[in-house]
């Protein structure tokens, strides 16, 4: 009944209905800005930032490969769907993944992705390189607040498992003509939630 590829018990992404703790995991953002790279994969939108952006956790350091976004929301809270949701790939040097997740509801026009929309490929194809446009991911993530930690997968082919999952619980606006923008070139693209299976999410903070 299940493909190879998805016959875990640890899959991504999840509906959080409840928050079991906190942890008291140390996460650290270093981002710095990068010249423009994206590519239509024909899926999404994805911007392969140069390398020396990472993020921290626990004193191990996860360099941030690439991000990309999904409309609607992959993960749900207390069944709520939202209207997008981005998320920012880390590895570390041993190939460990980190995902954060930002979670975009409809408001006002939003001045990160205004610049990226402004430049995605309207085919698919390879990685076009803006070399004069430079953006800063660290403008992308709220400087303070908290996210539901949990253990998953990749939420598009492999699926792989052994991810450790961030979900920043602070929304980010995004307004409609942005919504419609990526709908009109890639549709919806959300995996559905996976169940948990005896799996717990708790809550843990920047430091
Ligand atoms: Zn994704």
């Amino acid at each position: 009944m299940n493909s190879a590829q998805n016959t875990g018990q640890y899959q991504s992404p999840v509906d959080i209905r409840r928050i079991a703790g906190s942890a008291s995991l140390s996460v650290m953002f270093h981002y710095t800005p990068t010249p423009l790279h994206m590519l239509n994969t024909e899926h999404t939108v994805q911007v392969n930032p140069q390398a020396g952006s990472y993020l921290e956790v626990e004193a191990q350091r996860y360099d941030l490969k690439q991000f990309h976004f999904h409309t609607p929301s992959e993960h749900l809270v207390a069944g709520q769907q939202y209207d997008m949701e981005a998320h920012l790939v880390h590895e570390s040097p041993r190939g460990e993944l980190v995902v954060v997740g930002l979670l975009y509801q409809l408001g006002v026009e939003n001045h990160f992705l205004r610049t990226l929309w402004e430049h995605i490929p309207h085919e698919p194809g390879s990685e076009c390189q803006y070399q004069e446009v430079v953006i800063d991911p660290g403008t992308m993530i709220p400087p303070a607040g908290k996210f539901y930690t949990y253990g998953g997968s990749l939420t598009t082919p492999p699926y792989t498992e052994g991810v450790l999952w961030f979900l920043h619980q602070e929304l980010q606006p995004v307004s409609q003509a942005q919504l419609d923008r990526f709908a009109s070139l890639f549709g919806h693209n959300a995996r559905v939630v996976q169940p948990l299976h005896g799996r717990i999410v708790v809550e843990s903070r920047l430091s």
